[in-house]
């Protein structure tokens, strides 16, 4: 019955069959009824109809009750005549009260159907609320993370400062410290973009501009993210300029958004791909990777703010996720467009640029070459840098001045992939008379436990490949109870589930970055010197 009345002409047959029945059942009723409420059971069947199937078909019931009961109840009977005023009457008050019944039950249905959309629309706005604190939440534990990422090679090196007198350490200290307060700058600098571009309010400053060197200016700005992970790159370009109307330094930052991206979400040694190219009157930019690859559900979320193909977790590619929508809006800025291309996870990616290109301008282009040779001569003297900085800073992993000793002997491995923070962490501590090595990854810790055979590991959570807890529990499988090291997380995620999660995994003691440095000495501790009990020396 219920589906009958669900479909119209279901509806509609209810309202003619219902009428007709009560029609003819008024028939064997005469001798009682006489004259009286002629329409008594039609009026009853209307209002059952408009209560039960909806007003369109009470309107039908109406009138059928009206034709049949005219015809068939009203004298004379087989005539629409009527023959008395009685009959007349009841026929009008029939069919004004089906009209108000009707007219009312309409506008009742009316404001519950309203009334009901709202709750609706009031439960999915409730819902997308707690959604947007949910993600505001997760959001500003991601921003604490990134900030305290930095932070804590900071916080070390200062320390370090403070307590070492030689001079080659505080050199290679305050060259960590520039590079970690660069990146803090970065990370403001993407906030402030991404609030002008909420607001509207990302100016470019246009000219013609050949897009060769801009890929050129951004390759080299990336160069030393390539070298360090050991990708391959490979840049391929027209031998004629292509030509577009755009802001120099804006587009520096599309195209080296995307290096940066191929270059971090690559495992190292991978292959990094740039070509460029002109059809029809367009510029095509095209940045492929052999890395992580990006599920095709989220090709196009990518370019949302705070949005993320990759879970944190799953390495140490975090990021705010202001990259892309940065980039997708600069890129409008031009008239152009950008997407992103992926077989799935593992696959590798492509991201495309596409620009309109503009005519040659009359004069040749000379300045922008010296800008690109001020930034090839910057991007030298930066990897001369960083290279000594590596050169000085190997000599830190393995150190052992036991003359000066507090913490006598204690063996520390420390495994981070922010290599300023393990190897300033690895320098301070190793002024206390610890015995250190870093490593910038899960495995290669693995690897050295029997050799190194620590005391205390000091273990990131956000690594590449093998995450934080993971370590930790092969660390615990591989020692006996009695033989197994101090397990201690330094982490930039320092939530009740974080910390809930660690300690799961099996660490000792859980601290967030950046960390006192006296909080930690009494953490390396022995065992039997006292131990995370023991006050601060
Ligand atoms: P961030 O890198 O800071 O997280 P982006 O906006 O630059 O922010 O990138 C958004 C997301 O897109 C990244 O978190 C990552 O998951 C994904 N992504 C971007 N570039 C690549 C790439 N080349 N390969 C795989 N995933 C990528």
């Amino acid at each position: 019955m219920t589906r009958v009345l669900r479909n119209p002409a279901g509806r509609y047959a209810f309202a003619l069959m219902g009428t007709l029945l009560a029609t003819y059942a008024r028939i064997p009723l005469e001798p009682w009824l006489g004259d009286r409420i002629p329409f008594g059971p039609q009026l009853l069947v209307l209002l059952l109809t408009i209560w039960l199937v909806g007003t369109g078909p009470g309107l039908a019931a109406l009138c059928t009750g009206i034709v049949a009961t005219l015809v068939l109840v009203i004298e004379p009977v087989w005539s629409p005549l009527v023959a008395n005023l009685a009959d007349l009457f009841s026929l009008g008050v029939y069919t004004t009260v089906g009209i108000v019944a009707i007219l009312s039950f309409d506008r009742i249905r009316a404001e519950h159907d309203l009334a009901e959309l709202r709750a609706h629309e009031n439960a999915k706005l409730a819902k997308r609320l707690r959604e947007a604190a949910r993600q505001k939440d997760e959001y500003l534990a991601l921003l604490a993370h990134e900030l305290r990422n930095p932070l804590a090679p900071i916080r070390t090196g200062l320390d370090l400062l403070d307590r070492s007198p030689d001079e080659a350490v505080a050199i290679d200290v305050r060259e960590k410290l520039r590079r970690q307060v660069g990146q803090l700058a970065r990370i403001v600098d993407d906030l402030l973009d991404v609030s002008r571009v909420v607001r509207g309010a990302l100016r470019l400053d246009r000219e013609t501009l050949d897009l060769r060197e801009v890929v050129d200016v951004s390759l080299e700005t990336v160069r030393p993210e390539f070298d360090s992970r050991g990708h391959h790159v490979i840049a391929e370009r027209p031998e004629v300029p292509i030509y577009v109307h755009g802001d120099q330094v804006r587009l520096v930052q599309v195209v080296a958004n995307l290096l940066t991206n191929a270059a971090k979400y690559t495992h190292d040694g991978g292959r990094v791909r740039v070509d460029l190219e002109v059809s029809d009157r367009i510029a095509r930019l095209r940045v492929v990777d052999n890395g992580l690859g990006i599920p095709a559900n989220r090709l196009t979320s990518i370019f949302r703010m705070f949005s993320r193909a990759h879970a944190p977790s799953a390495g140490s590619h975090g990021g705010l996720g202001l990259g892309l929508a940065i980039v997708q809006r600069l890129v409008e800025l031009h008239e152009g467009r950008v997407w992103a291309e992926s077989a799935g996870e593992g696959l590798g990616s492509r991201f495309v640029v596409e620009l309109p290109t503009v005519p040659a301008p009359p004069e040749p282009l000379e300045s922008r070459t010296d800008i690109v040779n001020a930034n090839h001569e910057s991007t030298r003297r930066a990897k001369l840098a960083s290279q000594r900085l590596r050169e000085s800073t190997d000599d830190i992993t393995m150190v052992d001045i036991s003359e000066t000793i507090v913490l006598d002997a204690v063996r520390v491995l420390i495994v981070d992939d922010n290599v300023d923070a393990a190897q300033t962490l690895g320098a301070l501590i190793s002024l206390e008379g610890c015995l250190t090595r870093v490593c910038s990854d899960g495995p290669s810790a693995l690897s050295c436990l029997d050799q190194f055979r620590p005391d205390v590991v000091l273990l990131d959570i956000g690594l590449p490949e093998m995450d934080g807890y993971e370590v930790a529990r092969r660390i615990r499988a591989h020692y006996s109870p009695e033989d197994r090291p101090r397990l201690i997380a330094v982490t930039g995620w320092g939530g009740p589930e974080d910390r809930r999660r660690s300690q799961e995994a099996g660490f000792d003691h859980h601290f967030v970055k950046p960390v006192a440095t006296g909080d930690l000495l009494i953490e390396l501790r022995p065992r039997h010197a006292g131990g995370s009990a023991a006050t601060r020396t």
